[in-house]
C-alpha cells in the first residue's frame, strides 16, 4: 500500500492530503489511488507475460468507468458477469475480443448482446446454458466461442460465501461430466468449444488450493485428451486485509505454479483477477459523530454505515482503521465502531484497539477498493457516497453522490393513487 501513507503526520493518497478532499466533498467518501491500481495491474500483467498469459480484470470487484478506462489503457481485458458489465466494457472502448463472459445465470438477451457486439468467449456453466447459447447463436447465424467452466471440487480455504469450487457450490460443470460436455458440444453447430475454465473462489491466501485445482485440470486434460487451445484459470488472488493474519501468496509464486503445471501444454492462458487489482488502492473515509459509553463497551458512532461498505456485515470481514491525523493519542482503548443504521449488523469493528478518536476526527477504512463501491445501497435514504480518484497531485470526482431530491424523484407515485 505504498501510495497511501502518512506525510507529515497526515494520511495522504499519493500527494493529496485527505482532509483537503474531505473539506470539499464531505464525508463519507471513497478515495482511490490510480498509481496503486496501475502498480497492481502491471505486477500481474508482467508476471503472467512470462507464460504468454492474458489478464481479464473481473470488473465486478470495481466497475467505475474511470478505473476501467485506466486498466483498459494499460492493456487489460475484462471478465464480465452481466449484460450491464458487458456494456461498461464497451463504454470504455473495449473490443469484444478482449471480453470474457462468466456467470451461472446468463440470459438470452445477454447472450444476444455479446454475440452481436463481439465476445472472446462465454464461460459456459451448464448443459442447459450450452443448449440455449447454441440456439441463440443459431438464430443469429453466428458461432459462439466458448470455454466450459468446470467445478473441480476443491476447497479454496476462504470464507464460505466466496468459495466457488466445491461440489456443493452452484458453479460449473462437475469434473466428472466434462468429457460428456465436450461430446455434446461437438454435436452442436453454433458453438465452438475452445477451452476449459475454473474459478475456485475469492480472497485465496494460500497457493495450496490453486495447486490442487490446477493439478486436477491438468490431469483431466491429459487423461481425457481434451482438445483445447485456451485455459482460463479464474481469479481469487488474495490481499492483505489484516496486517498480521493475512499472508497472501506473491504474484510471482502464483505464476511459477501456473508455469510448473501447464508450462508444457501449449495453451493460451487467461486469468481473471478482480480484488487483487483494486482492493488496496481504495479507502473509505468517514468522520466520527459521537463517542458513546455503553454498559460495558465504548462506541464510536461514525457517519459511514453498512450501506456504504457492506463487507463487515456480510462477510464478517476485517478492515484496518487508521486515523487521518497520525498524532491522535494512541491510548489503549477498545472500541466498537458503528454506523447510524438501525441494525446491529451495522458494525465495522468490535472490541478493536484504536486511538482515542473524538467527534469530528476522520478515519480511513483501509483496503476498501474491492467489492465495496459496487455493493453500495441507499438503505435509510443515505445517498450513494462519492468516489474520488487521485493521481499524483491531481484528484477528480469519478462518481457523484445523488442529491436527496434525485433519489426521491426516481420514484413515481401512480396517477391513480
Ligand atoms: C468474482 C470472479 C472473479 C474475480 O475474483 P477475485 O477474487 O476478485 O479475483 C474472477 N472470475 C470469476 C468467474 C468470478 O466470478
Amino acid at each position: 500500500m505504498t501510495h497511501i501513507k502518512y506525510i507529515d503526520g497526515i494520511l495522504h493518497v499519493e500527494e493529496v492530503d485527505i482532509p483537503s478532499i474531505a473539506r470539499e466533498v464531505g464525508t463519507p467518501f471513497y478515495l482511490f489511488s490510480a498509481s496503486q491500481i496501475e502498480d497492481n495491474f502491471l505486477a500481474v500483467k508482467n508476471s503472467v507475460a512470462s507464460f504468454g498469459g492474458h489478464v481479464f480484470y473481473a470488473m465486478k470487484a470495481n466497475s467505475n468507468q474511470a478505473i476501467l478506462k485506466l486498466l483498459f489503457e494499460l492493456g487489460a481485458g475484462f471478465d464480465v458477469v452481466s449484460g450491464g458489465e458487458y456494456q461498461r466494457a464497451k463504454a470504455v472502448g473495449c473490443p469484444g475480443d478482449r471480453i470474457v463472459f462468466s456467470g451461472v445465470g446468463k440470459t438470452k438477451d445477454e447472450m444476444e448482446l455479446a454475440l452481436t457486439k463481439g465476445i472472446r468467449q462465454f464461460n459456459v456453466e451448464s448443459f442447459s446454458e450450452l443448449h440455449l447459447l447454441n440456439t441463440v447463436a443459431g438464430k443469429l447465424g453466428l458461432i459462439a466461442p466458448i470455454a466450459v467452466r468446470m467445478n473441480p471440487d476443491v476447497d479454496a480455504e476462504t470464507h464460505e460465501k466466496i468459495s466457488t469450487g466445491k461440489a456443493q457450490n452452484k458453479f460449473g460443470v462437475p469434473i466428472t461430466r466434462v468429457e460428456e460436455f465436450f461430446q455434446v458440444a461437438s454435436g452442436l453447430s453454433n458453438v465452438n468449444l475452445l477451452g476449459l475454465d475454473i474459478h475456485i473462489g475469492s480472497q485465496i491466501t494460500s497457493l495450496r488450493p490453486y495447486e490442487k485445482a490446477f493439478g486436477k485440470v491438468a490431469s483431466l486434460i491429459r487423461e481425457k485428451n481434451l482438445q483445447i487451445s485456451r485455459l482460463d484459470l479464474g481469479g481469487g488472488l488474495g490481499v492483505t486485509y489484516h496486517p498480521i493474519h493475512d499472508n497472501p501468496p506473491k504474484v510471482g509464486d502464483y505464476s511459477q505454479l501456473v508455469r510448473n503445471i501447464f508450462g508444457d501444454m501449449n495453451l493460451e492462458i487467461e486469468i481473471e483477477p478482480g480484488r487483487f487489482i483494486v482492493a488496496d488502492s481504495g479507502i473509505l473515509v468517514a468522520k466520527v459523530l459521537y463517542r458513546k459509553k455503553g454498559e460495558n463497551r465504548d462506541f464510536l458512532v461514525i457517519d459511514a454505515a453498512m450501506n456504504d461498505l457492506i463487507r463487515p456485515a456480510m462477510y464478517s470481514s476485517y478492515h484496518e482503521i487508521k486515523p487521518i491525523r497520525e498524532s491522535i493519542d494512541k491510548g489503549n482503548k477498545k472500541f466498537d465502531v458503528v454506523g447510524p443504521i438501525c441494525e446491529s449488523s451495522d458494525t465495522f469493528a468490535e472490541n478493536r484497539n484504536l486511538p482515542e478518536f473524538e467527534p469530528d476526527d476522520l478515519m480511513a477504512f483501509m483496503t476498501a477498493g474491492a467489492y465495496s463501491t459496487v455493493m453500495v445501497s441507499e438503505y435509510n435514504t443515505r445517498p450513494a457516497v462519492a468516489e474520488i480518484l487521485v493521481k499524483g497531485d491531481k484528484w477528480a470526482c469519478i462518481k457523484k453522490s445523488p442529491t436527496i431530491s434525485d433519489m426521491i424523484n426516481r420514484e413515481i407515485i401512480p396517477s391513480w393513487l
